[in-house]
């Protein structure tokens, strides 16, 4: 039954994947344990990432109401007239803050700490303060950090933290738990609940940033990061739909509004990029600062009126040396400030990336793996399958890739690729030593007799006019012996077909071990053999054929239980060039030999012209 089972072919070859597979998967573990490479596969697997987001960011479109202030190093220079060097003093941003109030905007966040107070220009701070309070629309930063003197450690007015309802089993926020916060000046906080929080996120593998954490945990209250509080009540305000309280659900997707955003364990976001950086409109510091002191002077601004009209303007540092800088997979210079409108702009546009699990990455790599492996083993011409197991390989990236750019899906590139090569190899060296052995025993079927197990008719054949031709090439001479077992008919008749089957083998297996491994013994058909001598003159051809006539009369034929018979053979000789040039010649000649021998009475070497010693063996 089993055996059955095992002859069909698909099934053996479905084993053989199955066993691939599971090497595959236990090196895989093993390596993982030993040499991490899990980590090797997944830094591949981020620049994989990279290029495909950089691609996908070429076709995006960013919403045009998210704007950036920039304090370029343009402004550094141009204000230092006015100001003095950086930092400038506080009073600065409250000017810019009723420039674009008093040209409608939307609302303002300042990707900027105000940290502490400046010593000396405390009143200034205050007047920044002051206009932070009176708008409800303006909002500003601050961070977390991992300072361990935490009985120190500010705790933060209730109206900062937000209701977070986690219902997923997978994420927990213990990556962006913190024990310490840098306080900005106590004004802002007293004045102001519009503080969101900009710690970044940096792949631990690469140092690039690709994702944006959502939730900080502090003193066990959770504090919303800025782009995701400004997300929140721009939907709340612009859309009417309750975001005052967020939840993750059991799908590991946070909710805004009606919002979905697939989170991953830490709960972060994968960022949708929208292009290299200088995507947003970004406006200069200086030219808001000039024109807030222009209209206070009553001259025209030098901003068009209603350029900041209910836009979300983001007002952060771009210049390079107030070092805001992070790398992502756009470049490796990218402004912080942009990189919180992106966010933004994925919340809004409830677009951010999903990457799939570890485990749907891993069905995908078999379900590819048993698609090359059965690319190799149906298709036989091997530059065809490799050309298919080469295709699918690029089908399959390609894939990948318009699932990230069209469904923001990210299914994983390299572990699938390195699956399918190994797949691959491993099934070619399968499929070769199989097809090594199945040619052996086609082989073997084609050139041996089946009962006997001696060379084939065919066989023979050939195998002569070798010899001959090397005997032509060597100058050496070979001998051909023709032997017939005597009155087999009678034989089969006395002791039925099947014991003479059996005399017929051993009589092959005698031959066999009377002559030397260059030497061949073929079934010539029916119960006649023939011997190639190699090397053999006629004298020698004589002798060993008597020789060989002796052990096969001499030697009794064990048949079966208490059955033992006689049996003997008559043979003739014929050698290369003396008594035949063609193969048809020399077996013509053996053959009269072997006719004289059962002439003369059988069992015996016939009887040649000018070989004494043939007629008297016995
Ligand atoms: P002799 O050669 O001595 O003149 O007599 P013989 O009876 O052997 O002569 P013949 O060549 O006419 O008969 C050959 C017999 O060998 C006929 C056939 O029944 C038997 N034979 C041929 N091939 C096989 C075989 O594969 N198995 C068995 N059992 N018998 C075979
Ligand atoms: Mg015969
Ligand atoms: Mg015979």
């Amino acid at each position: 039954m089993i055996k059955n089972i095992w002859d069909k072919k698909t099934v053996r070859q479905i084993v053989y994947f199955m066993l691939t597979a599971f090497t595959i998967v236990f090196l895989w573990h093993t390596g993982q344990k030993i040499f991490n490479f899990g980590h090797l596969l997944e830094a591949y697997e981020l620049k994989t990432f990279d290029l495909r987001a950089t691609m996908a960011a070429k076709n995006r479109e960013h919403n045009p109401d998210i704007v950036i202030v920039s304090i370029d190093d343009n402004s550094l220079e141009v204000l230092q007239d006015d100001l003095g060097r950086w930092p400038w003093s506080r009073d600065v941003y409250a000017r810019a803050i009723e420039y674009m109030q008093y040209d409608n905007v939307g609302s303002i966040a300042f990707d900027l700490m105000f940290v502490g107070y400046q010593k000396g220009f405390e009143h200034k701070d205050r007047e920044l303060a002051k206009t932070m309070a009176k708008y409800d629309n303006v909002y500003t930063s601050m961070n977390f950090d991992y300072r361990d003197n935490t009985e120190t450690a500010p705790v933060l007015p209730d109206n900062l933290s937000v209701k977070l309802k986690n219902n997923s089993k997978k994420i927990d926020f213990s990556e962006f738990s913190f024990t310490y916060t840098r306080l900005i000046f106590q004004e802002i906080i007293d004045a102001t609940e519009k503080i969101g929080f900009i710690n970044f996120r940096r792949d631990p593998i690469d140092k690039i940033s690709r994702r944006s954490p959502t939730f900080f945990k502090y003193q066990d209250d959770y504090y919303p990061y800025l782009a995701l509080k400004v997300a929140a009540d721009y939907i709340k305000h612009h859309e009417n739909i309750g975001a005052d309280e967020f939840i993750i659900n059991e799908k590991d997707e946070l909710i805004v509004g009606n919002r979905t955003l697939p989170l991953d364990e830490t709960g972060s976001i994968i960022i949708n990029w929208y292009g290299a950086h200088y995507t947003y409109d970004h406006i200069p510091f200086w030219r808001v600062y000039k024109s807030a002191l222009n209209i206070e002077k009553g001259e025209p601004p030098l901003i068009p009126k209603d350029y900041f009209k209910d836009k979300t303007v983001f007002v952060g540092a771009t210049a390079v040396a107030l070092y805001d800088i992070k790398s992502t997979p756009l470049s490796s210079v990218y402004p912080g400030v942009e990189l919180q409108t992106t966010i933004l702009n994925n919340i809004l546009d409830n677009k951010v990336i999903k990457r799939v699990s570890t485990t749907t990455d891993l069905i995908i790599s078999l379900l590819l793996g048993f698609l090359v492996a059965l690319v190799v083993i149906k298709i036989r011409e091997p530059i065809v399958s490799s050309l298919g197991c080469v295709f699918i390989v690029l089908a399959y990236i390609f894939l990948a890739s318009y699932m990230l750019d069209n469904y923001l899906i990210w299914v994983g590139i390299i572990a699938q690729v390195a699956f399918m090569v190994i797949t691959f190899t491993v099934m070619y060296i399968i499929k070769y030593v199989l097809k090594a052995k199945d040619f052996e025993y086609t082989y073997k079927l084609a050139t041996t007799d089946g009962l006997t197990g001696l060379y084939n008719h065919r066989y023979f054949q050939e195998k002569l006019r070798e010899y001959m031709k090397k005997a032509d090439k060597d100058r050496e001479t070979f001998s051909l012996v023709l032997i017939d077992i005597d009155f087999f008919k009678k034989f089969n008749d006395t002791y039925g077909h099947q014991a003479g089957d059996e005399v017929l083998r051993q009589v092959g297996q005698r031959l066999k071990r009377a002559v030397k491994p260059a030497d061949l013994v073929a079934r010539y058909g029916g119960e006649e053999m023939v011997i190639i001598l190699a090397d053999a003159d006629t004298e020698n051809a004589v002798a060993i054929s008597n020789r060989i006539c002796k052990t096969i009369s001499e030697n009794r034929f064990k048949l079966a239980e208490g059955l033992e018979v006689n049996v003997t053979i008559s043979l003739g000789i014929a050698t290369y060039q003396i008594h035949g040039k063609t193969s048809t010649e020399l077996i013509e000649f053996a053959d009269k030999g072997l006719y004289n021998a059962k002439e003369n009475g059988r069992n015996q070497v016939g009887p040649m012209p000018g070989i004494s010693k043939v007629t008297n063996v016995n």
